[in-house]
């Protein structure tokens, strides 16, 4: 059974001594930054000049500073920039700029699992990961309550790093629902896979691959749309509720039979060997050589795919379809809405 930690388990008062900086201010970084802040910590935002978000981390009251004198200030700095730039950012502004014994916190374990950033001997490195977006870890802190945190030390310098990333997992909120002990090799590794594997890619292709079935057997968009995409959520949300007993429970026997039968046809145990490989990808770094190089390269690959992913007819249909949902007040505009990390 994995290691848990409550809120009994966390003394507040660690993180409360210190003084943070958080460099970005995107999805987890404002929770972050509000979250600490509003539990009594001293907290400063680290962003670029001319940054987009500095007038809304401003208008919270947050102070901003440029990265390299927000790290210069603190004795935690917490790294919440797209996983992609955090090694230029770190090595460009962090590094030089870093204090003695200062520690590091890191919302997702990439740039250390895979090498890219490569802290001295000195720094404790920690990861406190919530298991939800950002703007989720901020509502469920407001509503007094919290995202489920994974808590890993990869580096304990102090010999209290522990107790640190306890305390800032309290601080964040993650303790009032749970922190689950973990390294930065699993987190980064299933976290890949997960978004990989199931939640991502795998959600997206067999949604794609199911509405082109139905409609070039001639069916209805808009019914296509319905069945493969919209009703997801309602079957995943049995699922997160009580398993898949519970969707299993809950659904006709008709469905249920057909989910038997059917199931095992469309994800065949060739779509677990797949699934094997992408993991494989993942362990040895493939995966990250990849994303990395095409990133360095200004994303070439990344946004063809972008751009491909949107032109799917389904993507249209839905668009439309949503706009005459009686019940549906959220825009298109999602961009600060998502949900994996
Ligand atoms: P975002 O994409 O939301 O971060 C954007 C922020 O980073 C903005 O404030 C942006 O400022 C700033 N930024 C971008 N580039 C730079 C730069 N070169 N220098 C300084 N600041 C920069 O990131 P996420 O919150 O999605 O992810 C942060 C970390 O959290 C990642 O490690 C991710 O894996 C992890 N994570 C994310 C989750 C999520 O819900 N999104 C869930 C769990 C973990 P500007 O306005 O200047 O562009
Ligand atoms: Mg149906
Ligand atoms: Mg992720």
């Amino acid at each position: 059974m994995a290691e848990l930690f409550y809120d009994d388990d966390a003394d507040l008062s660690i993180i409360q001594g210190k003084k943070v900086a958080v460099i970005g201010y995107g999805s987890q970084g404002h929770a972050h930054a509000l979250n600490l802040r509003d539990s009594g910590v001293d907290v400063r935002v680290g962003l670029r000049p001319g940054s987009s978000s500095a007038a809304k981390a401003e208008g919270e009251g947050l102070k901003v500073l440029p990265v390299a004198d927000a790290v210069k200030e603190a004795d935690v700095v917490v790294i919440l920039t797209p996983d992609q730039v955090q090694r230029t950012v770190y090595a460009q502004e962090i590094a030089p700029n870093l204090n003695e014994g200062a520690a590091l916190v890191f919302g997702h374990g990439f740039n250390i699992r895979f090498g890219y950033i490569k802290p001295e001997a000195g720094h404790d490195i920690l990861m406190v990961a919530p298991k939800g977006p950002g703007h989720l870890v901020r509502r469920e802190y407001v509503d007094g309550r919290g995202v489920p945190v994974i808590v890993a030390v990869e580096q304990d310098a102090s010999g209290a790093a522990w107790d640190l990333a306890l305390s800032y997992g309290k601080a964040i909120g993650g303790l009032r629902a749970a922190g689950i002990k973990t390294t930065f090799t699993e987190e980064t590794e299933t976290d890949l896979f997960g978004e990989q594997a199931v939640l991502c890619g795998g959600a997206s292709q067999l949604v794609q691959y199911g509405f082109e079935v139905l409609t070039e057997a001639g069916y209805q968009p808009e019914v296509a749309y319905f069945e493969v995409l919209h009703e997801l959520k309602l079957i995943v949300d049995l699922m997160w509720e009580g398993g898949i007993a519970k969707q299993r429970w809950s659904v006709s026997d008709t469905a249920e039979y057909g989910d038997y039968v059917s199931g095992p046809r469309v994800i065949t145990p060739e779509v677990k060997e797949n699934m094997k490989a992408v993991l494989a990808d993942i362990q040895n770094g493939a995966f990250a050589d990849r994303f990395i190089k095409d990133q360095e390269a200004g994303g070439p690959e990344f946004k063809e795919l972008r751009a491909k992913g949107e032109a799917h007819p389904i993507e249209a249909t839905g668009r439309e379809l949503r706009k005459l949902f009686a019940w549906s007040k959220r825009s298109d505009d999602n961009t600060n809405d998502y949900v994996e990390g």
